[in-house]
């Protein structure tokens, strides 16, 4: 702590008052009315005046002492009119020794203001948005100290709380009538949508904000000493993050910790916490202060790069904010209603399956991915999410009433009755659909034309396998293992591995359960792994490519889906394979596990088949020859279109970009078929499209008779096979299905099938 800080004055006096006025039970407006009082006395100034926004629109003079009590509710201005109006804009303090001769001074007579020359506002901050400003003035020209402008900061923060809390009340004791604060309009944030669904319920903070009681510190020295313990354990943990084993890090996660660090030891940065404190907050209301202070400026930046450096910013203020709360900030509190859906920046995996599970109904972040892990859970575990909300916690608080559609990525945050009724009518639509495929869920999927079709489940988590009984699925057609890999801190051993593969196949009875080996690399990435940057991670050294580079961790991997399959069956398929050899390599490494386990007298599975995903064009073409050697062949239609087209799948620009169903996708997806059929060898599809009726039925249409797809996609894609001829609908499509074609899609031509059809689509 420097000496000049330790000598800086406060004023007591001025945080007593406030402190009064704070225990007060009365209404806001006489709150408002005691602050203003005290702090006039307590600075020794003319006039105190607090303007607040009035609908989120004009800011309207709500308590003044010294201005005419006749204007208090009348006089109104707009953001950036006047000095008041510019506080608001610029989200800064604006200290003037005579603030007639500004530029922005304008005149209001009704306020009878004219004689003050001295002016000292300061905004009203919460979350980074500006709720009002607070303004002293004097008589006589002159400036107002930093200890002053400082002093009125703290007041304004706990003005902010005030007012909210009172809002928060329902306004019940009717303080600030007609005044509505920006916060609490009804917000409407569209997102990306990570994981289907509709749900009502409240918001919950992932990170909450400080509460009011704990915002005014009993002994300022205490406050100094914690604040110091904090930052240098801070800064301990962020050095350690910086200088700790970088092979636990991607590249792009070091640059992170070092940005963090340079934060972490910024002078201004800890400057303003300290002085902060010293005005009077604590430790923690110093640290949302500060934040709030860069939020509302940083926000209102058009550069990119800075308003980057503000998420930075704000994850090393929640740092600060676990140190000096200890426990309490830790996620995962367990005190979440019955409803809740939580906002977060960013959320792990193993954060949200820390909240109650029979409580949580959605999930709103800022930032996130499709293809990330908390994605995939929420996807297994039927919980929508709604990634990219940009600015989304600034517009919420724990307890809000929130809609959260899952569909299309949208939140509503203090709905409208409009959109609750519409969205229930939504909810209630969706309940009904949902009820009649539980009535097909022991029907088997046959077209009208007598064929029958398998569908199957792609799963990865323990927490997928109950769907396979609520879906009626006919077994899990990928079991995507690297899901337990991705989740895990540590690599998962052959004990762990083994349980996993053995529960899913207790769990599947009788049914098939395809286990597809690790599907490492491109995106997805281990935490205990060593990154290997590249160019074109999708097109990079992924999947088999390391399994038969490094075949350590494949052979281990295959000897616990032996020894998961003991006196079971046994399927066990390889990603992204590119010519057959590759594929006779690794089904040689398989053989020499189940020659292992014969050697060592294990019991062994009582059938084994070994297959190939064709998710490359150029195994398509090796297609009689990869089925001289593979048990079967299961298309993975995600990667196959996105190598087909050169199209990124996690590319939103380019990933929606071409139509799996233009007829060049179709072709190939016919040619695969055929081929396997020629050959005799079974043939599935389980990328996305698998999931969805045109794609499902067309592909049924081209002879595919096993799909096997996400949960959400069994219900609809069942209820349309039951409608359709299948023969009928290949006579629609055939005459498209050539390379000299005009059309860029199908997809028409089958809707209308389907429409004259009568098929639910
Ligand atoms: C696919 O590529 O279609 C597939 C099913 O595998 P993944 O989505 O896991 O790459
Ligand atoms: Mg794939």
């Amino acid at each position: 702590m420097s000496s000049n800080i330790k000598n800086k004055g406060k004023s007591p006096k001025l945080m007593r008052a406030i402190r009064a006025a704070m225990a007060e039970t009365e209404s806001v407006q006489e709150r408002l009315d005691d602050f203003v009082d005290a702090i006039t006395k307590a600075m020794g100034v003319k006039v105190t005046s607090i303007y607040l926004f009035r609908q989120g629109k004009d800011l309207e003079l709500s308590a003044t002492k010294g201005l005419k009590k006749s204007a208090v509710h009348k006089t109104r201005m707009k953001p950036g009119e006047g000095l008041v109006g510019h506080v608001a804009l610029t989200a800064r303090p604006l200290n003037l020794a005579d603030a007639p001769s500004h530029p922005l001074f304008s005149y209001r007579p009704e306020t009878g203001e004219d004689p003050f020359k001295s002016f000292l506002g300061v905004p009203i901050l919460r979350g980074g948005r500006v709720l009002g400003v607070l303004v002293v003035q004097s008589k006589f020209i002159r400036s107002f100290t930093e200890d002053e402008v400082e002093d009125l900061l703290t007041v304004a923060m706990v003005l902010a709380e005030i007012i909210i809390d009172d809002e928060r009340a329902g306004g019940k004791k009717a303080a600030l009538k007609g005044i509505k604060l920006a916060p609490f309009r009804p917000e409407t944030v569209k997102g990306k949508s990570f994981a289907a669904g509709l749900v009502k319920g409240h918001a919950y903070l992932h990170v909450p904000p400080v509460a009011p009681s704990n915002m005014l510190a009993d002994n300022v020295e205490k406050e100094e000493l914690r604040l110091e313990k904090g930052v240098a354990q801070l800064r301990a943990s962020v050095d350690a993050m910086v200088a700790g084993d970088t092979a636990k890090f991607s590249r792009a996660s070091k640059e992170i910790y070092e940005t963090y660090r340079m934060f972490a030891y910024d002078r201004k940065w800890v400057g303003r916490l300290r002085e902060a404190v010293h005005s009077g907050l604590t430790a923690e209301a110093a640290v949302e202060r500060v934040r709030n202070e860069h939020r509302a400026r940083l926000m209102k930046s058009g550069d990119s790069y800075l308003r980057a450096r503000l998420h930075d910013l704000e994850d090393l203020a929640n740092r600060l904010l676990r140190a000096l709360l200890g426990e309490a900030l830790v996620p995962g509190n367990k005190n979440i209603s019955n409803d809740a859906i939580i906002f977060a920046r960013e959320i792990g995996p193993a954060e949200l399956l820390d909240y109650d599970r029979d409580k949580l109904r959605g999930i709103v972040l800022e930032e996130g991915s499709a293809s990330s892990h908390t994605a995939i859970v929420c996807r297994a575990i039927g919980i929508p999410l709604i990634g990219r909300a940009d600015g989304v916690l600034d517009l919420i608080e724990t307890g809000d009433p929130v809609l959260l559609d899952g569909d299309d990525g949208v939140v509503f945050i203090r709905p409208l009755s409009s959109q609750f009724s519409g969205f229930k009518l939504r909810i209630n639509k969706a309940n009904k659909v949902n009820k009649i495929y539980e009535g097909m869920k022991s029907k088997p999927a046959k077209t009208t034309d007598n064929k029958l079709i398998s569908l199957q489940l792609n799963a990865g988590l323990l927490v997928d396998l109950p769907q396979l009984d609520q879906a009626g699925a006919d077994g899990i057609g990928l079991f995507r293992t690297e899901f337990q890999f991705m989740i895990s801190e540590f690599m998962p051993r052959l004990k762990e591995q083994t349980e996993l593969y053995k529960t899913a196949i207790e769990a599947a009875g009788k049914r098939p359960v395809t286990f597809r080996t690790l599907d490492l690399g491109g995106d997805k990435i281990l935490p205990y792994m060593d990154p290997v940057p590249e160019e074109n991670p999708a097109i990079g050294w992924r999947a088999i490519r390391i399994a038969l580079d490094r075949p350590g961790l494949m052979r281990y991997q295959l000897r616990a889906l032996v020894a998961a399959a003991a006196g079971n069956k046994l399927r066990v398929m390889f990603p992204m394979v590119a010519t057959v050899d590759e594929f006779i390599a690794a089904r040689a490494l398989f053989d020499r596990e189940i020659d292992r386990a014969k050697k060592l007298g294990h019991e062994l599975p009582y059938s084994v088949e070994v297959g190939a995903m064709l998710e490359t064009p150029s195994l398509a073409w090796q297609v009689n020859s990869l089925c001289d050697h593979a048990d079967f062949v299961s298309v993975g239609a995600n990667d196959l279109m996105q190598f087909f087209f050169a199209a990124d799948r996690d590319n939103a620009r380019v990933s929606e970009r071409y139509d799996p169903l233009h007829p060049a996708a179709v072709s190939i997806l016919k040619f695969i078929v055929d081929g396997c059929k020629r050959n005799n060898i079974p043939v599935s599809v389980c990328g996305e499209i698998a999931g969805r009726p045109l794609e499902a039925l067309t592909l049924i249409a081209l002879g595919y008779d096993s799909l096997s797809m996400p949960v959400t996609g069994i219900g609809p894609v069942k209820a349309a096979i039951l409608k359709l001829n299948a023969q009928k609908l290949y006579g629609r499509i055939e005459p498209h299905i050539n390379i000299n074609t005009r059309l860029s899609s199908i997809r028409e031509t089958v809707r209308d099938f389907c429409l004259e059809e009568n098929i639910p689509i």
